[in-house]
């Protein structure tokens, strides 16, 4: 099961009632990791076993529904500490600082047609919210291929987890192969009768990785007397890197998906596990590999959202080999790839081909063939570049909903 978080605003304030809920959810939840702590329990089940019936009489008043969720959410804030600590991370103990509840999907009501919710507090007390929708929530409101699952509110907004059972992939009639650089995706594309070079350029998250580094360091020397405050404000710096990054990764994406979807191509991708930065220091922070990561969960999501296949091959040598006779070069080269066989081809796109035969080698791009030669004079498609992200993004954001 696919599922999807899309936030809406309010056409108008959280009722006080609603707001009030929110308080008593977040106390609902922190009360339940307490218990959790203590009885050593993370589970749902074991967390409503344990304290059920102390809640019940503390907040004598909540909608049961509410109060199994806020265990849920307790559940989950428990395991990651957990994690943490196995991973021997010194995590703090468990706090939701967030005001916010969460509803399973049989303790609201969203009327599809109207975007109105409606959210029950207590027995014979509702709330209705009304949702501001766009032409961009219409599409998940209006497809019935898509069931309701959880509701998130938060004092601003709602998230409305929307869930569907993944398609199955169509079976591809060209492969789009891409190999995964600091600031673009290079590769090609190849049909039963073309065969063509690609990118998409983002060259600045670099930058903007780049930028709020240095941030980060002043911000470490000027507040160094202060680490709390300074430790805090770092946070926030990170936050906002990670929104503005996430959001042009977001972009790339959906410029490749849809090329992808019109061509019906299979994407294939290197597989980033277990790759490791190699060089010094100072530069492997700046090369660091989360962005490029991050792009490739967010390509994968959304194939799989929208049924197109992707494969990911084990990109070992895929920089250095070339693909006419398989000589393995022993050093890095610049930005184009020579080989003593008389092959040269721009370096990025050269690993693409690489990646591209190794996926037709496994035959997961059906019985297509090409020959590496026909990229050398072929015309660039550009998929995405940094100018496409001036235009204005849908109204609304959508991610995972979540919390902690
Ligand atoms: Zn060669």
């Amino acid at each position: 099961m696919l599922v999807r978080g899309i936030a809406f605003y309010l056409d108008s304030d959280l009722p006080s009632d609603a707001k009030l809920l929110l308080e008593d959810f977040r106390l609902a939840v922190n009360n339940a990791i307490r218990a959790g702590l203590q009885a050593r329990v993370t589970s749902r089940n074991a967390l409503v076993k344990t304290a059920y019936r102390d809640f019940r009489k503390q907040h004598p008043r909540m909608y049961a529904q509410h109060l199994v969720s806020a265990f849920e959410v307790a559940g989950s804030a428990l395991k990651n500490h957990r994690r943490c600590i196995r991973k021997g991370v010194t995590g703090r103990i468990p706090y939701v600082k967030r005001l916010m509840m969460k509803a399973e999907n049989q303790a609201y009501k969203l009327d599809r047609k109207s975007g109105v919710i409606d959210l029950p507090i207590r027995a014979g007390c509702h709330v209705e919210l009304r949702l501001v929708v766009s032409q961009y929530h219409r599409k998940y409101l209006n497809d019935m291929a898509l069931s309701l699952g959880s509701l998130t509110v938060l004092p601003d907004r709602v998230i409305v987890a929307f869930r569907k059972d993944a398609p199955k992939p169509f079976a591809p009639e060209s492969a789009l192969s891409l190999d995964t650089n600091e600031r673009s995706l290079d590769g090609v594309l190849i049909t039963d009768d073309t065969s063509m070079t690609v990118k998409a350029e983002f060259p600045d998250i670099a930058v903007i990785q780049q930028r709020h580094h240095e941030r980060r360091k002043r911000l470490q020397k000027k507040k160094a007397h202060d680490r709390r405050k300074s430790r805090e404000l770092c946070r926030k710096e990170g936050t906002r890197e990670h929104h503005r990054i996430n959001n042009r990764l977001h972009q790339v994406a959906n410029s490749v998906l849809k090329f992808a979807e019109e061509r019906k191509s299979a994407i294939v991708l290197e597989d980033l596990k277990g790759m490791r930065p190699e060089r010094s220091k100072e530069l492997n922070r700046r090369l660091s590999i989360w962005p490029r990561r991050k792009l490739h969960q967010i390509i994968e999501y959304k194939a799989q959202w929208r049924g197109v296949p992707v494969v990911k091959v084990d990109p070992r040598n895929s920089s250095r080999t070339c693909p006419i006779c398989g000589r393995i070069q022993d050093s890095r080269m610049g930005a184009e790839f020579k080989c003593e066989c008389g092959w040269h081809m721009d370096r990025h796109i050269n690993a693409s081909i690489n990646l591209l035969q190794t996926a037709i080698s496994k035959g997961v791009a059906g019985g297509l063939r090409f020959n590496p030669g026909a990229f050398q004079h072929d015309v660039m498609m550009i998929l995405y570049e940094p100018a496409m992200a001036a235009r204005s993004e849908p109204n609304g954001t959508s991610g995972i909903a979540g919390m902690t």
